[in-house]
């Protein structure tokens, strides 16, 4: 064996992954309590040529299909198969939410607040653990799929590190209508990835286990954009086709508009429309036609993520506006 050999095999989860193959490989950590085995399928496409690596990742929560439609039809319509480095699809990370259409973990955790994880923690905590061992290394980029939760439904958008230049420009790269400055979770993988000098881009786009094409048009045509900008694949044809997007919107603050009362909400305006101070945005009104009250724009902004629970408590969260843009 020449001395060379050991940098020129790469191995993931302990197979070897040479130039210009496709492999789908498993994680499989760990059991139900039937003692069925959980599989996650990670598809690997390897170019023959060395590039940059990126990882699709979707499912961290298990009820967040969007996502999962999205590098779905990424890895159906063959768009994972890179002519430089290597793209890593992971549909459903956490699929034990995906069987029970939940988005924490079988132990009740939510995966995305145990990483990097350990290898002696509870169970969402060594998974994140394995994920962060046998995976990541091998990224350079990531773009992590997710939705609003609890009926609250974001209009598509890009959530960044600030103080990471290298992540505006990929999402600049995406495509996204809205990027938003979105200091990290503690515990999230965006943080713990970031950490190891990954750049990662958090996609938001609309609600839990609801399937919405514009959303996943969005995340199919961004992710495309952003494989042809890191030079993994030229796709200037397809790109020729997708929907012109204007100059992202950057946005620097932003706060949730909450409910004075108590009620029945319906909400009068589309996420990413532009209001102004004073617009009516929802109105909140008690079953019995007695009382009606008009939720109003407290300052001008762009509707980032609108509630669509129909029954609300004082204090609801109802719009997610932004407040300032760079
Ligand atoms: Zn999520």
């Amino acid at each position: 064996m020449s001395s060379e050999m050991p940098d020129k095999v790469l191995k993931i989860l302990n197979t070897p992954v040479l130039p210009g193959q496709s492999l789908t490989l498993s994680l499989d950590i760990a059991r139900l309590h039937t003692h069925t085995k959980i599989e996650v399928p990670i598809i690997v496409e390897r170019a023959k040529k060395d590039g940059p690596c990126l990882l699709l990742l979707a499912g961290i929560h298990g009820n967040e299909v969007n996502g999962v439609e999205i590098v779905r039809r990424i890895v159906a319509g063959k768009y994972n198969k890179p002519q430089r480095g290597m793209v890593i699809c992971v549909p459903v990370l956490n699929v034990f939410g995906f069987l029970n259409q939940t988005r924490e973990f079988p132990d009740g955790r939510d995966l995305n607040r145990f990483f990097p994880g350990s290898k002696t923690g509870s169970l969402a905590s060594r998974f994140a653990w394995n994920f962060m061992k046998h995976i990541v290394p091998h990224i350079d980029y990531c773009i992590d799929f997710h939705t609003g939760g609890a009926s609250r439904f974001n209009y598509t958008q890009l959530r960044i590190d600030r103080d990471k230049p290298e992540c505006l420009d990929l999402a600049q790269a995406f495509g996204a209508r809205f990027i938003i400055y979105a200091p990290n979770r503690e515990r999230s993988f965006r943080q713990a990835a970031g950490n190891l000098g990954k750049s990662v881009l958090l996609f938001e786009g609309g609600k839990t286990l609801h399937l919405d094409r514009s959303v996943t048009q969005a995340g199919v045509e961004g992710t495309i954009r952003v494989m042809h900008h890191l030079g993994l694949r030229d796709f200037s044809k397809e790109i020729e086709q997708f929907h012109k997007v204007p100059k992202p919107v950057i946005v620097k603050k932003s706060s949730w508009i909450r409910a004075k009362y108590s009620g029945m909400y319906r909400s009068a305006l589309k996420t990413g429309t532009k209001v102004h101070k004073g617009d009516i945005i929802g109105t909140i009104t008690d079953p019995f036609g007695k009382f009606q009250s008009k939720v109003k724009a407290p300052f001008d902004g762009y509707i980032l993520a609108s509630n669509h629970h129909p029954i609300v408590n004082q204090g609801h969260a109802l719009v997610h506006l932004s407040e300032e843009l760079a």
